[in-house]
């Protein structure tokens, strides 16, 4: 389960997360010249659910507020994470659904752009009510085609994992019991209840990805002032949740970086030599928090890190912890939005007049929606993805082979498989190898086309601006598609 890390400076009159991520678009917009109506089409949300449903707890009666947002069904099913917090409300979820529909678009994952989110805190619940609580949820969305595998498929986000998608997928299977692709109402599954290897890490793995692709451009990488490669570069992450755990982990084990600082919601950590992210982990589940962690300064104060000197900050935790308030005390020279929206409109401005180069969200993060899509695909397809035995993998051969020209066909242009793909998958390359170089082809093809946008225009100076240009532009060709 995601662990949150609360930072957010709540105090400046700031513009909400919605208007934020508005903002960002308008700037990009700017720059298109798209026909009338249709970039008012895309800014706005369809429509956002907000239901109120009671469960009967600890012998008395709690009403719980969700909403499940729709942003856009250029494409469908939508899709997008279920997200358990305290401070969900329908700003955040249709911020989040927006940032999903230029997600999906940038890193062509054949959706439309949706989520949803449960306000609580799911610490403050055990197990057996949380799945009372998370099937009495489902139910509502269930009833109303808001989880479907043809129509809106959620996953995991914040507060949610493994755990809550099987409860998902199992309430959705016992209310459509002649739904033979029922599994791919929602992803992020167990393995054993349909779930794909590498889910879990997914989100995390791309971030690495994304460094390494990054770091393969010493055009890109002398805008932010830095040089060589990943190794011994200094590292702080914000937020050791599923997604900065398994960033700063990979990128520490499989890159030589070192990770000198970690902040959580009960202080942060630092040391200049680097911190072993993989007992801090351990220390966090053991302890609830990094206080008492040996080896390390201590900060109080999260933010103070936050500001320290390192080559790479990853935000990998809640929106809008770089703010007008801290802004220009952070002295990183490359971000990477490890999270959704952790980078207010008011600070991207504030960092970009001063050099600083920020790796934006909707493709930083887009790798767990990437391997979501191969789940659904694997769901819908009935077929296991990689090795089998010998005789199975024969007769198997021709059927993949059928396979994958059925899904290239009905996928289109939405998808190519890459020749590097398509050899492991038809060499029967286990699913995990699968799944990586699904996910590694599909974070450089993306940014490629962010940074081609990002070279070849001179009125495009960042790398948001030309990511949400690739991202509109999708949009806009599946609306002319569709004759809209
Ligand atoms: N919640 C994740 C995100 O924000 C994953 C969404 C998905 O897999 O559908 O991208």
């Amino acid at each position: 389960m995601e662990v949150l890390a609360v930072n957010v400076n709540n105090t400046l009159n700031e513009p909400s997360f919605r208007e934020s991520v508005e903002i960002m678009f308008n700037r990009a917009v700017a720059l298109m010249d798209l026909p009338t109506g249709i970039e008012e089409k895309i800014r706005v949300c369809n429509s956002t659910y907000t239901v109120r449903f009671g469960v009967r707890l600890r012998g008395e009666m709690h009403t719980f507020t969700g909403y499940r947002s729709v942003h856009s069904e250029h494409m469908e099913p939508v899709k997008g994470g279920i997200r358990y917090a305290l401070a969900v409300d329908q700003d955040e979820v249709e911020a989040l659904a927006a940032l999903m529909t230029y997600k999906c678009a940038l890193v062509e994952a054949p959706f439309g752009g949706s989520k949803g989110g449960l306000c609580i805190d799911p610490r403050e619940w055990n197990e057996v009510e949380l799945e009372q609580i998370t099937r009495r949820f489902a139910f509502e969305l269930i009833k109303r085609d808001l989880i479907n595998p043809s129509q809106n498929v959620p996953a995991p986000d914040m507060g949610t994992g493994e755990r809550e998608m099987a409860w998902i997928a199992d309430q959705y299977r016992r209310m459509n019991t002649t739904d033979i692709n029922a599994a791919a109402c929602v992803t992020g599954k167990p393995r054993n209840a349909g779930g794909i290897a590498g889910r879990v890490e997914a989100t995390g793995r791309g971030v690495q990805y994304a460094l390494r692709e990054f770091f393969r451009h010493p055009e890109d990488m002398a805008i932010a002032k830095l040089s060589g490669t990943l190794k011994d570069k200094r590292v702080i992450v914000q937020g050791l949740g599923n997604v900065g755990y398994h960033a700063a982990k990979f990128l520490q084990e499989e890159d030589g970086s070192i990770i000198t600082g970690i902040i959580e919601r009960d202080g942060a950590l630092f040391n200049p030599n680097g911190l072993n992210v993989e007992k801090v982990r351990e220390w966090i589940v053991k302890h609830g928090g990094v206080s008492g962690y040996p080896d390390a300064t201590h900060h109080a104060e999260g933010s103070d890190v936050l500001e320290e000197e390192c080559d790479i900050l990853i935000p990998a935790a809640l929106e809008g912890v770089i703010n007008m308030g801290n802004a220009d005390r952070i002295k990183a020279p490359l971000i990477i939005e490890a999270a959704n929206g952790p980078v207010t409109a008011g600070a991207d401005e504030v960092l970009r007049n001063k050099g600083v180069v920020i790796i934006p969200d909707m493709y930083a993060n887009a790798g767990g929606v990437t391997v979501s899509y191969f789940e659904w695909v694997k769901n819908l397809s009935h077929i296991r993805f990689g090795r089998m035995g010998r005789r199975q993998e024969e007769a198997r051969h021709q059927l993949v082979i059928d396979e994958l020209s059925r899904l290239d066909e009905y996928l289109g242009d939405k998808w190519s498989m890459t020749p590097d793909f398509k050899e492991k998958y038809l060499r029967g390359a286990d699913e995990l190898e699968l799944v990586r170089s699904g996910l590694d082809d599909t974070m450089r093809t993306a940014y490629q086309s962010m940074r081609e946008i990002w070279h070849s225009r001179d009125d495009v100076q960042d790398l948001r601006t030309a990511a949400y240009l690739a991202a509109i532009d999708k949009v806009v060709q599946s609306y002319r598609a569709k004759g809209l």
